[in-house]
């Protein structure tokens, strides 16, 4: 009001000043929870943030606690999504029951109804890179929104869950006090108290941190690199060594006094194992599979928010280390795949993601249509017959964790297959940062390329860091293996983790252009028509013939090939919504399947399907009781249109 009134009394200059102020508006708005990426932000910081920002942005953002950790830490999604936009059915469709009203069954959110893409990470409590990617992401899209039209529009239609942490116990003994947790409890639990997982680590020489022990051993399996004698290099079981062989495990490892020497493993569950997906099936001789599937409590908060949520289409679920990206099927053979699926992986996803990563594009991939000759070829030159029946190997950045040569599943209860065989979602893992590439002005390539490596980060982090990331070699003298050294990478900082600062930023930025690229994919129904014909008019009756015409303006149908024959998954549907009491229909139910739309993008190799339905009803309306149509995908969105009747 105040701006409009300058505008007019101030004429130019008042342009200017509102100009400035918008600007001035845009630039608080960045600034209102302000976040870097020079250190890790670890569970406590985490936490501080998703609280602050869900304050910050109450109009976007929600954030929820959908589960607790084995500790009773709390396991928190942030929605972000508009939330004045959306078409809860429900709020068209009431819920009735032939003796009364429904009206415990909590309403349907906003969120719910959006096409969903869930980002999550540090399921293995010491891979936190993903944590920081998500907190990243997060800070994009809410500053984002109302100044980047791109992520504004994603916001208003379709909705991101991104879960930085899901397994806080993990992280928070991984980055809080670095000791480096996978599982989901703390690795030793050896004081006979009776309690589990509260056990603190031994700090053996007293200095603050729970590095590393070496000493030498003859049966060992390192040696020491000959150009810095501090960097270990492990060595191959069996290989002939004329050097000095030394051993080496994590300080608070081997001091329990039981005689056993490399026992002292972690306990408790690997939650990427412990997922509903073919558990049963072998999944007790895995370690760390759990009891039964979903036994862990983090596991179980996914699955049932995965449940409550079968909007998701694309699943983002983030490890360390490496670089590149597994799709699934880790447990099936990829001839069990369906090719449209398969396609949309591949030669859509994956080639996206090899084009952004820098790696170079299989040649089948940007000539889809020349499968046949690229089989040809790798009959004679591959022994992996699964490849040749697919017609292309996988390059290093995008591939399965099946085992192709020998046809054997990789593991059981993975969460990124179960997301996609259960719920029909593009999912994924990826194993962030790339030892060999992304280290800023660095890459190494070929033999000894880790022990190179570790060369430049032990100088990088002298350069960066101060030093303070590898402690030297202390003599101590070891209660159990005697006379020895502590000292190497404190554990959070070695090559597991993007470093802090720059090489984090640079991991975090790839991967937010990629998942906002993938929300792009998205699809979305829209009803381009709703229009009703009066046939007969009858005292105060109408017959109204009802067409309707939807559409799915998104890139990717509303369903992945199998997807709605999922048992949990339903088609596309039409409904016709009017006053049960006045409106009666003589042609055509309440609500008409019509499949699953297709996208507007072309799937290389695929037949295309239609993105577009037209239904029919014949209904008789009694006075003028108007009528609406509410178009509902599960994973395309739900839109509502009032009939205009001619
Ligand atoms: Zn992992």
């Amino acid at each position: 009001m105040i701006m409009k009134q300058n505008y007019f009394r101030c004429g130019r200059r008042g342009l200017i000043l509102l100009a400035i102020s918008v600007m001035g508006a845009f630039t608080l708005q960045a600034q209102k929870v302000p976040i870097n990426f020079n250190r890790f932000h670890g569970y406590t910081g985490t936490q501080a943030y998703l609280k602050k920002v869900a304050k910050a942005y109450p109009n976007i953002t929600k954030l929820v606690t959908i589960g607790e950790s084995t500790m009773g830490r709390k396991i928190q999604v942030l929605i972000i999504s508009n939330r004045n936009t959306g078409t809860p059915l429900d709020r068209y469709v009431e819920l009735r029951h032939p003796r009364g009203e429904v009206n415990n069954v909590p309403p349907m959110q906003t969120d719910q109804v959006k096409p969903g893409l869930w980002i999550c990470a540090s399921t293995h409590g010491n891979e936190f890179t993903g944590t920081e990617v998500c907190l990243y992401d997060i800070d994009k899209l809410v500053t984002g929104y109302g100044s980047d039209q791109e992520i504004t529009d994603l916001i208003d239609h379709d909705v991101f869950y991104i879960c930085p942490i899901v397994n806080p116990d993990g992280v928070f003994n991984s980055v809080e006090r670095d000791i480096p947790q996978r599982y989901n409890s703390m690795k030793k639990d050896d004081d006979g108290d009776g309690k589990i997982n509260e056990d603190g680590p031994d700090d053996l020489n007293g200095d603050g941190h729970i590095t590393y022990f070496r000493y030498k051993n003859p049966k060992g399996n390192y040696i020491q690199d000959e150009v810095d004698p501090r960097i270990m290099i492990r060595i191959r079981k069996g290989t002939k060594t004329d050097r000095q062989r030394w051993s080496m495990i994590r300080e608070d490892f081997d001091n329990d006094g039981d005689g056993k020497r490399g026992e002292d493993g972690e306990q408790g569950i690997d939650l990427n194992r412990n997922f509903p997906e073919g558990w049963f099936d072998d999944a007790g001789y895995q370690g760390g599979s759990g009891d039964y599937p979903t036994s862990a409590p983090e596991t179980r908060a996914l699955a049932e928010f995965f449940t409550n949520h079968h909007n998701i289409l694309m699943a983002e679920f983030y490890h360390t280390s490496g670089g590149f990206t597994f799709r699934p099927m880790g447990s099936l053979s990829d001839n069990l795949m369906n090719p449209k699926d398969r396609a949309v992986y591949d030669f859509i996803l994956g080639k996206k993601y090899v084009e952004m990563m820098g790696g170079d594009v299989p040649q089948a991939w940007l000539h889809p249509d020349s499968l046949d000759v690229y089989r040809k070829a790798l009959e004679k030159s591959s022994k992996n017959s699964i490849a040749i029946k697919r017609g292309y190997e996988f390059p290093r950045l995008w591939r399965v964790s099946y085992d192709e040569i020998n046809d054997k599943r990789y593991g059981f209860g993975l969460q990124a297959d179960w997301a996609f065989k259960e719920f029909g979602t593009y999912a994924l893992t990826t194993e962030l940062w790339n030892y060999r590439k992304d280290l800023p002005g660095y890459t190494f390539e070929g033999k000894d390329a880790y022990t190179r490596f570790q060369r430049a980060a032990i100088r990088y982090q002298k350069d960066h860091y101060g030093g303070k990331y590898f402690l030297d070699w202390k003599p101590f003298k070891h209660p159990e293996l005697g006379e020895g050294e502590i000292g190497g990478w404190l554990p959070q900082y070695g090559s597991n983790n993007a470093f802090p600062g720059e090489p984090l930023l640079k991991v975090c930025d790839t991967h937010w252009q990629y998942e906002k690229w993938r929300a792009s994919l998205l699809p979305r129904i829209e009803v381009t028509q709703a229009s009703g014909r009066v046939l007969e008019k009858a005292g105060p009756y109408r017959v109204i013939e009802v067409t309707a015409k939807v559409e799915n303006k998104g890139k990717l149908a509303t369903q992945l090939a199998r997807g709605a024959s999922l048992p949990g998954n339903r088609q596309d549907v039409v409904w016709l919504i009017g006053n049960r009491d006045k409106v009666t229909f003589l042609q055509g139910r309440a609500f008409q399947k019509i499949g699953t739309l297709e996208g507007t993008m072309k799937i290389p190799n695929q037949r295309t399907g239609k993105n577009k339905a037209e239904v029919k009803w014949i209904v008789k309306v009694k006075g003028n009781a108007p009528l609406k149509i509410v178009a509902t995908s599960q994973k395309g969105g739900t839109v509502v249109k009032d009939v205009e009747i001619k």
